[in-house]
């Protein structure tokens, strides 16, 4: 039976618990053992796919259609185990389908409550699937002391007592603050946090202080002696050069060994060659690009994790340094805009996935500088739709747009109605609900034999990837795009939706509907991403 680690945030929010409990499972699994990481967010949106990237980040896509919280994307980065729909629930989905089963009169006449129906449903997602695993990482949203999240406190609690403490292990994520007053590391915060989650019957097994300075041993007795956690229990966690440094600077504080410990299970060392070599490539390139994003929430980085992420990756597979540019699409929208002065610094210029009409303007204008000059180009999911978009223009049908910025006389890019999937044909309305209705999750594409995308992903002629969209490139435009250079060489397989299109005259235009970001892996970076920075690097050495 799989083994349990519950993953708790103290003292504030932001101390990097996804990438605590990606590490984690990377060096559990570079022992041998088979993980699966899981999310538990207490808020009451049924997932985060309307929340605004602005306040959530990202929203993680998965193969199977999920949208999720960006930390799953973390886990995936590290143990190359793809999430999925179960992986990831919220307070809102939980009362969504208990409201839904009470509605039904599937109670049969009792009171609903949050004990234990509530905890119940929280306790069947933890265990579900878990047959074939050895460890399951529950890592859960929040800080100890929130309300909403009182429940999922709860239900750990409940699950510890069920499965017996030698099953599972609770792992507590607190902060050391750093007085510059004083001179002094503080341990008070972690003690009230421990106080806490203590009270609410969960005694922390593993305690991950993350601290701006060494912990000294003094301060570690002290934690262990307040928190009642051995010592060695006690793990400092630093803050670290790199986040692919993190699972490295866990396993030399003793985190893997002490959570076995915990467990009493013997394992071999973990074998971490592959992440001494990510780290070698990251701290150790031999040049450096400087690729411009062109999008619309350029003031959160979060809101592009994956993205960020797959540059870097495409970074590491060349051994170059990758310096992003965030640019706001809107600056080129304006009269004095200097585009080619802010544009020709780029070594690459990629137009990212997007909503809404907002900063699309400058998005094109980025396209048509990349296409006139020859500089490498990477349209994903909106920004393949502006490829399209700035195409007809280019060939002549001036007011060429997508009905997602308003009517127009000439949709290159119009609304899906209806599309194949695993499941069989998908059908919307324009006023179809706006949560979950997307073209969500993998799709295969056929390539064009000869293509560009079809070397790049090594001679493939089908491939799998993420989607996330509602509009799709009009395939009653291809004569009329393809006359004007952009070739669609990616189709679905019904020949139907346009999937990706190149520029066989220009050195690097590729625009894809889906999101390879998405895949990309530090030990296994995206072809795209590969051959994009590749581009990147040749481009850079001509100007
Ligand atoms: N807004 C576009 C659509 O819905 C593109 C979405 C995206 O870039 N993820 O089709």
């Amino acid at each position: 039976m799989a083994r349990f680690i519950f993953i708790t945030g103290g003292v504030v929010s932001s101390l990097g618990k996804g990438l605590m409990a990606a590490s984690l499972a990377a060096l559990l699994q570079a022992r041998g053992f088979r993980v699966r990481i899981r999310k538990f967010d207490p808020y009451l949106n049924v997932d985060p796919g309307t929340m605004s990237p602005y306040q959530h980040g990202e929203v993680y896509v998965t193969d199977d259609g999920a949208e999720t919280d960006l930390d799953l994307g973390h886990y995936e980065r590290f143990t190359g185990v793809s999430a999925h729909q179960n992986d990831n629930i919220t307070s809102g989905r939980v009362y969504r389908d208990i409201i839904a089963r009470e509605r039904r009169g599937d109670y049969l006449g009792a009171t609903v409550q949050v004990i234990p129906h509530v905890t119940d449903e929280i306790k069947a997602f933890a265990l579900a699937n878990t047959e074939d695993l050895d460890f399951v990482l529950c890592e859960f949203g929040g800080t100890v002391g929130d309300i909403e999240g009182l429940p999922f406190i709860e239900a750990i609690r409940q699950l510890r007592n069920e499965l017996g403490r030698e099953q599972t292990c609770a792992i507590h994520v607190t902060l050391v603050p750093y007085v510059s007053a004083a001179g002094e590391l503080k341990t008070k915060p972690t003690q009230h946090s421990v106080r806490e989650l203590t009270s609410l019957g969960v005694q922390p097994d593993v305690l991950l202080c993350r601290c701006e300075h060494p912990l000294p041993d003094g301060e570690r007795a002290k934690i262990a002696l307040f928190c009642n956690v051995r010592k060695e229990a006690v793990i400092p966690a630093l803050d670290a050069s790199s986040i692919y440094n993190v699972p490295l600077q866990y396993h030399a504080e003793g985190l893997d060994d002490e959570v076995l410990r915990h467990f009493g299970q013997d394992a071999p060392d973990p074998d971490l060659a592959v992440w001494d070599d990510i780290v070698d490539r990251f701290h150790h390139p031999e040049g450096e690009v400087t690729i411009g994003v062109v999008g619309k929430y350029v003031g959160l980085p979060d809101a592009y994790k994956s993205l960020n992420e797959a540059l870097i990756h495409g970074g590491m597979a060349n051994r170059v340094k990758v310096n992003i540019r965030w640019i706001d699409a809107e600056i080129f929208e304006q009269d004095d805009a200097d585009i080619a002065a802010r544009l020709e610094p780029m070594h690459g210029i990629l137009v990212p996935g997007g909503f809404g009409v907002r900063g699309s303007e400058g998005k094109i204008a980025s396209v048509r500088f990349a296409r006139e000059r020859g500089v490498p180009f990477f349209g994903i999911c909106l920004g393949m739709q502006m490829a399209c978009v700035e195409g007809a223009r280019s060939a002549g049908i001036e007011a060429a747009s997508s009905t997602e910025f308003g009517a127009t006389d000439e949709p290159v890019v119009g609304i899906i109605t209806e599309w194949m999937s695993a499941e069989g044909l998908q059908q919307r309305g324009a006023d179809t609900d706006l949560g979950g209705t997307m073209r969500l999750g993998a799709y295969e594409a056929r390539l064009s034999a000869n293509s560009h995308v079809s070397a790049i992903y090594g001679g493939a002629t089908t491939i799998s990837e993420r989607h996330r969209h509602r509009y799709e490139v009009n395939g009653a435009y291809r004569p009329a795009l393809e006359q004007g250079g952009l070739i669609f060489s990616g189709m679905s397989p019904d020949g139907l939706l346009p999937e990706i299109v190149e520029r066989p005259d220009h050195p690097w235009f590729v625009g894809v509907q889906f999101h390879p970001e998405l895949k990309s892996k530090p030990f296994d970076p995206h072809p795209l991403f590969a051959s994009f920075i590749a581009a990147a690097v040749h481009q850079s050495r001509l100007v």
